[in-house]
């Protein structure tokens, strides 16, 4: 079966031990293993598909024990490098009594932002079926040009490429720049994900509509996908659009939902690709991709979530 090879950064989240705390009145944290493209790496080989991560850590405890999170997974982490020089990213997360969600980033570089092209692991990426990617890599070199470069590889050796652009406003310098950066490599993708907020940012439309999705597509695509949290999802492909609702679940932390619906559906897409043609096959791959995201929102953090085959199955057949 193909490999799915996520690339991206991989960092340590610090979650406040109680909630609905600012970051300042937090009493203490604990430590949640994360990065989007790790989880989605994770996600897809909780569900029994071959994943492979491929990023920068600090040579430190930190760095060394997100590798070993990676294999204890069973991802490839053969794609990983280490930076002797520079720390594995952390960041402080809370969701405050309001719902908001407050980041604090400790990249300054971190070691994620210093891969560079010529560390990548050709060999590992030329070996996809789906390379999948962010757009946090994006913003500062010499990780952009490491980016830019696999994407290239990937699409030379055939691999189907996969975007979730997961915007992080505070990375960046301004939100033109964002906007800007993240639809400069959006015409190279076959398959891209937002969510509603994402839609919203990027189009300037404050609606999740057809028409502003619309703005979104490019005759290159050939899925376009859009998140609604507990509403589920909506997708557009050349011949068909619709929309799939999700499962009633008790949600305790969205975190990693997106991750766990992007895992699952590149799994499923990559054991089936003729479900990018066929709308009655792909609406069944997103309801599976729903399953697996809202499974994820029913426990703390994102990769302890992630469900397997067999959690996946089980709310996927009680509806
Ligand atoms: P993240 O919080 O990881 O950034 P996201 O904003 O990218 O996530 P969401 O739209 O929150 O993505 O969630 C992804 C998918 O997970 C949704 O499309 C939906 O299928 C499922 N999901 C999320 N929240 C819920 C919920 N409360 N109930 C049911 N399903 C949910």
């Amino acid at each position: 079966e193909g490999l799915i090879v996520s690339f991206g950064e991989m960092l340590i989240d610090f979650v406040p031990t109680v909630s609905g705390v600012s970051l300042a009145e937090a009493p203490g944290f604990l430590k949640a293993p994360g990065g989007a493209p790790a989880n989605v790496a994770i996600a897809v080989a909780r569900l029994g598909g071959r994943a492979a991560f491929v990023g920068k850590l600090g040579d430190d405890e930190f760095g060394r024990m997100l590798a070993a999170i990676l294999r204890q997974n069973g991802v490839d982490d053969t794609g990983v490098t280490f930076d002797a020089g520079a720390r594995t990213a952390l960041a402080f997360v809370t969701l405050r009594a309001d719902g908001e969600r407050e980041f604090m980033f400790y990249r300054n570089p971190s070691a994620d932002m210093l891969l560079t092209a010529a560390e990548l692991n050709l060999d590992l990426i030329g070996k996809a079926a789906i390379f999948h990617y962010g757009s946090i890599s994006l913003i500062t070199e010499p990780c952009r040009s490491a980016h830019l470069k696999a994407m290239e590889v990937a699409k030379e050796a055939g691999a189907l490429l996969s975007y979730d652009p997961n915007l992080r406003l505070p990375l960046w310098t301004s939100p033109e720049e964002a906007r800007k950066q993240i639809l400069s490599i959006w015409d190279e993708a076959d398959i891209i994900k937002v969510s509603d907020v994402e839609l919203e940012f990027l189009t300037g439309h404050d609606s999740v509509e057809d028409e502003v999705a619309a703005q979104l597509w490019r005759p290159s695509l050939k899925l376009l996908l859009v998140t609604l949290g507990d509403k589920g999802c909506k997708y557009y492909t050349k011949d068909f659009h619709g929309a799939v609702a999700s499962f009633t679940v008790e949600q305790v932390d969205t975190t990693g939902a997106g991750d766990a619906f992007v895992g699952a559906l590149l799994r499923r897409i990559v054991e089936d690709p003729s479900a990018l043609q066929d709308e009655k096959k792909l609406r069944e791959v997103l309801r599976f991709a729903n399953a697996c995201g809202a499974i994820t929102t029913t426990k703390k953090g994102a990769i302890p979530s992630l469900p397997n085959v067999a959690e996946a199955m089980r709310l996927f057949e009680s509806a």
